[in-house]
């Protein structure tokens, strides 16, 4: 049944790019704005949401059903400390290219007195700015030991009906997937053949939501265009910040090449062939939660990790690994403190941001604009004067959106990096067997 020739990704480049004509067009016609919001955005969300739905029971069977096939529990180990030591290793080098671009370049320097007393007057009492730092704020008072407390559900069907805890559930998946492991083979297999069947049925799911994406993508890209309207001298003056962000990202993306070709021995470019569509959606959606059931259907079914190591490493990679983030958090703060606080610019801060940076990147959540959230905190770190925070978020609100598309992209790819060099590194990674949506239909 495959007629259909054009790949995916072909479908979906093609897709967010009239959505971007589209944006524009709507842009210059009378309500046009009105008609994506009303007509035309909805279409993006449900697909959000469809991916979404799907997160929790994906990871909960792949998961339960990944750790469960390990036989033996020294496997899980192994697993998870390449992951855990790599996750920290990329993300350290992010920032610290992060903190090299932007010391090089000192994006800072662009930006006049006049353009933040504007930014100022235009932003600091931005509703989303306020709401930002003060999620911020209840984050930092929480006790040190609280993410380890956040894991550990409660209730675990409570933690099930949020998407933000995905943690926790990946906390139950495993234990359940070890005790799996330490029951009677006959008792545990009845359990292992519902979730391994759920997981087969979800990942259709996925091929199935994947037909809709490239219309998907008009409707999210078209959105975005409508959205971000922006004064086009403080558009100009972030220019070199934004160019700051991208170039690292750029970089980062040059660095998960290198590590691939050494540690998985395979061209890097077919690589990011395979992983396009949720590059591409990481891209349109701003989301790594949103994009991971289709990072794990890219690695498991095109790249060839076994579930056993994708189950784990993705959904926890989803949740705690951003390079992206943590790079243009690095970028930020510095660029920030470059314009509004040169004085707190020496050596010791910069140490304290890869610390922080590193620390705030696991605690984002992975949906749009976190990053700015974990920001402030990083800032707050700093000794950063509080009086300043609005101004600073303003600083970089106007472009936070595009740069955040392209964090994510990165958030995304390098999990999916992390997943195949662990999968390499354990034997783990096979031949890939790419299936189809109609693959069973007659
Ligand atoms: N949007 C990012 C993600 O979902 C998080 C952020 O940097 O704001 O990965």
């Amino acid at each position: 049944m495959k007629k259909n020739k054009l790949a995916l990704h072909w479908k979906i480049l093609i897709g967010m790019f009239l959505g971007l004509i589209g944006g524009f067009v709507f842009l210059k016609i009378p309500s046009g704005k009105q008609i994506v919001f009303d007509w035309i955005a909805p279409w993006g969300k449900i697909f959000v949401n469809l991916l979404k739905m799907i997160a929790i029971p994906l990871i909960l069977a792949s998961l339960i059903k990944g750790v469960s096939d390990l036989k033996d529990i020294a496997k899980f180990k192994s697993i998870g400390l390449r992951t855990i030591a790599l996750y920290i290793t990329t993300t350290i080098f992010a920032i610290s290219i992060g903190l090299i671009a932007v010391n090089l370049i000192q994006p800072g320097n662009g930006v006049s007195q006049a353009t933040v007393n504007q930014l100022e007057n235009s932003y600091s009492s931005n509703k989303k700015i306020e709401n930002k730092i003060s999620v911020a704020q209840q984050q930092k008072n929480k006790p040190k030991l609280q993410f380890l407390v956040d894991m550990v559900p409660d209730n675990v069907f409570k933690a099930m009906s949020n998407n933000s805890n995905m943690l926790q559930v990946i906390f139950f998946a495993i234990f359940l997937g070890i005790t799996l492991i330490l029951i009677p083979e006959h008792k545990a297999q009845p359990l292992k053949d519902i979730f391994d069947s759920l997981n087969e049925a979800i990942l259709k799911m996925v091929d199935l939501i994947m037909l809709f994406a490239p219309y998907a993508v008009f409707a999210l890209i078209a959105n975005v265009v409508v959205e971000t309207t922006g004064d086009a001298e403080i558009l100009w003056s972030l220019l070199r910040y934004g160019f700051t962000v991208i170039i690292g990202l750029i970089l980062m993306l040059g660095f998960y090449m290198i590590i691939f070709k050494i540690f998985v021995k395979k061209n890097p470019f077919w690589f990011f062939k395979q992983i396009s569509p949720a590059q591409l959606l990481a891209f349109s959606s701003s989301s790594s939660a949103a994009t991971l059931p289709v990072t794990m259907e890219r690695v498991e079914e095109h790249v060839g990790v076994d579930k056993e190591v994708s189950s784990f490493v993705l959904p926890v990679g989803a949740t705690v690994n951003m390079d992206g983030t943590s790079l243009y958090q690095a970028v930020a703060a510095v660029f920030i403190l470059q314009v509004l606080w040169p004085e707190g610019l020496g050596f010791t801060n910069q140490l304290t941001i890869i610390l922080t940076a590193l620390l705030a990147s696991i605690g984002a959540a992975a949906v749009p604009g976190a990053g700015m959230i974990m920001l402030v905190i990083v800032l707050e770190a700093l000794g950063f004067p509080a009086e300043k925070l609005p101004v600073a978020l303003a600083l970089i609100f106007a472009i936070d959106r595009p740069l955040d598309m392209m964090r994510t992209v990165i958030n995304v790819t390098g999990d999916a990096t992390v997943a195949t060099i662990v999968a390499k590194s354990v034997g783990k990674l096979h031949q890939p067997k790419p299936k189809e949506w109609d693959d069973h239909l007659n």
